[in-house]
């Protein structure tokens, strides 16, 4: 291993105590081709397009004397329980990229080989889980989605054992390596691991680097509470803006959620098309559904408590800590309600607005229409339509014809709004304008991605660049093309893990 200037870097899998990264050198790969690059990242980064000796640093073959690899020592709460060192396994950070603007960017390469916290596993990603990350989390920047971002696909020309136990046979799969950018990957188990090793210093440490770098408006003696309380709303931020598109993580572990308050880590994620509330896109999660659609919200509060847990031993008692948490809820439930009078192109939210709004979501709980298409139809929604007709009205975004009692729900529910919406202080075009603001028209289904993956694995990347163009644009009525339900061979199940 020939770090500059350095040989340490040791691979192999085991526990860090003390350390809140180890040097990683990328593994190098046998034949990285470009097959994607986003050039408006690119433009943000100040990056301009790829040269060959590029391609092999985007591909791992290539480190510069200015790059210092690394991977993150981080621990974290799988499904509830406490599972130790993590750390990033197969994710080596290249170093920081410092633009003219003065932003500075985190540059992760993500599948690049072993790392010391590889444990048992490759470091490796395949074409399907890369492609999965760097189309979705682009298209979560597009919606205005708080996300980490990707500026490059390669495939690497290595083949990856997938399922070992296939018919009994190992399956192997097309690698792949996305660059992925963010101010920082940090979690709130990099948090997590210093503490359960009591190792207060290093926890100091971070959290004192954390703050200067990501949040340097918090100064002062009680800088660290205030740190605190700013990532319990931005997390607050986050569950609303993934509520509000129908996204579901599938794996809101603590390792997996940002201390930035950043959509990261895409694995077995997918948006809703039908309106489900107990939709799990992750299979290792049935049949709990601990991370199911409806549970967002409560299990960011959970992650919230374990990352309070982990800062309890810098302070004298936990009080701060506890009342801070405690307005999570609150915040939540105050930009939830402005979400949704956004999404319902109300003027306010008023107080009885609340009643509304539940009973909304109620009714499409019921219903279960299609979310994107119910809430476009839902901004043209002519007046005084009779139930049948209001059946009509939205019978392309049902999966299934309501039965009698929900057609009834839907058509109490509506006639309601519709009063609620005449009421407006808004002229309605307003209020139109800010329904189209709010309710995105394209989504990336998951059916959509799972086609464009199989084309892409035959060589035919025509979807795969359709889907590139249309998430750039996913409040407009440029990509129409794709404005339909999920077509039937595509049923909304688990069907994911990576
Ligand atoms: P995840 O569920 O994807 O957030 O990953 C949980 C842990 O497993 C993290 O420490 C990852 O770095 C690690 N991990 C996941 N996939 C791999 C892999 N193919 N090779 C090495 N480590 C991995
Ligand atoms: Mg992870
Ligand atoms: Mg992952």
């Amino acid at each position: 291993n020939n770090f500059p200037g350095d040989n340490s870097g040791d691979l192999r899998p085991r526990q860090t105590p003390g350390m809140l990264y180890s040097k990683a050198l990328p593994t190098p790969v046998q034949n990285p081709q470009l097959l994607a690059w986003s050039e408006d990242v690119a433009k943000e980064l100040e990056i301009a397009n790829p040269t060959a000796d590029d391609v092999k640093i985007l591909g791992g073959n290539l480190v510069t004397e200015t790059m210092y690899p690394y991977a993150a020592c981080y621990a974290g709460h799988q499904f509830g329980n406490w599972a130790g060192q993590l750390g990033d396994g197969r994710a080596i950070t290249l170093g920081e990229w410092q633009t003219n603007t003065g932003k500075s960017w985190e540059l992760q390469l993500k599948g690049a080989g072993p790392t010391p916290y590889s444990r048992r596993a490759d470091g490796r990603a395949v074409l399907r889980s890369s492609v999965r990350e760097y189309l979705m989390s682009e298209a979560m920047f597009y919606l205005g989605v708080p996300t980490t971002r990707a500026l490059s696909l390669v495939t690497t020309g290595d083949q990856v054992v997938r399922d070992m136990f296939y018919n009994g046979n190992p399956q192997y799969e097309p690698g792949a390596i996305v660059l992925r950018v963010a101010p920082s990957f940090l979690r709130f188990g990099n948090f997590e691991m210093p503490a359960a090793r009591q190792e207060e210093e290093n926890l100091k440490k971070l959290v004192d680097w954390t703050i200067t770098r990501f949040y340097p408006h918090i100064t002062g003696e009680d800088k660290i509470i205030n740190w605190f309380k700013e990532v319990v709303e931005r997390t607050a931020h986050l569950m609303v803006e993934w509520q509000r598109v129908g996204f579901v993580h599938g794996v809101m572990n603590t390792d997996n959620m940002s201390i930035l308050g950043l959509t990261i880590d895409y694995g077995p994620f997918s948006f809703v098309d039908n309106f489900d509330l107990r939709f799990t896109p992750n299979t290792t999660d049935l049949p709990g559904r601990r991370y199911a659609f409806g549970k967002q919200p409560g299990i960011a509060y959970w992650n919230l408590g374990c990352l309070a847990s982990a800062l309890a031993i810098l302070f004298p008692d936990t009080d701060q800590l506890v009342a801070a948490l405690d307005t999570y809820e609150p915040i939540y439930v105050q930009q939830y309600q402005t979400m949704m009078a956004n999404k319902l192109g109300l003027d306010a939210v008023r107080p009885e607005d609340g009643v509304l709004i539940s009973e909304f979501e109620n009714m499409l709980a019921q219903v279960k229409p299609d979310m994107t298409i119910f809430y476009q139809l839902l901004i043209d929604l002519p007046q005084q339509l009779n139930e049948s007709e209001i059946l009509n009205y939205f019978k392309d975004s049902f999966y299934k014809e309501p039965d009698s009692d929900k057609s009834t729900a839907l058509y109490n529910v509506i006639q309601k709004y519709e009063q609620r919406r005449q009421t407006n202080a808004i002229p309605e075009e307003e209020a139109k304008e800010r329904m189209r603001a709010h309710n995105p028209r394209f989504i990336l289904r998951n059916y959509l991605l799972h086609q464009a993956i199989e084309e892409l694995e035959q060589g035919n990347s025509q979807l795969f660049e359709k889907l590139q163009a249309a998430i750039k644009e996913p409040y407009s009525r440029n990509h129409d093309a794709f404005f339909a339900k999920r077509p039937a061979w595509a049923s909304q199940k688990a069907g994911c893990s990576m």
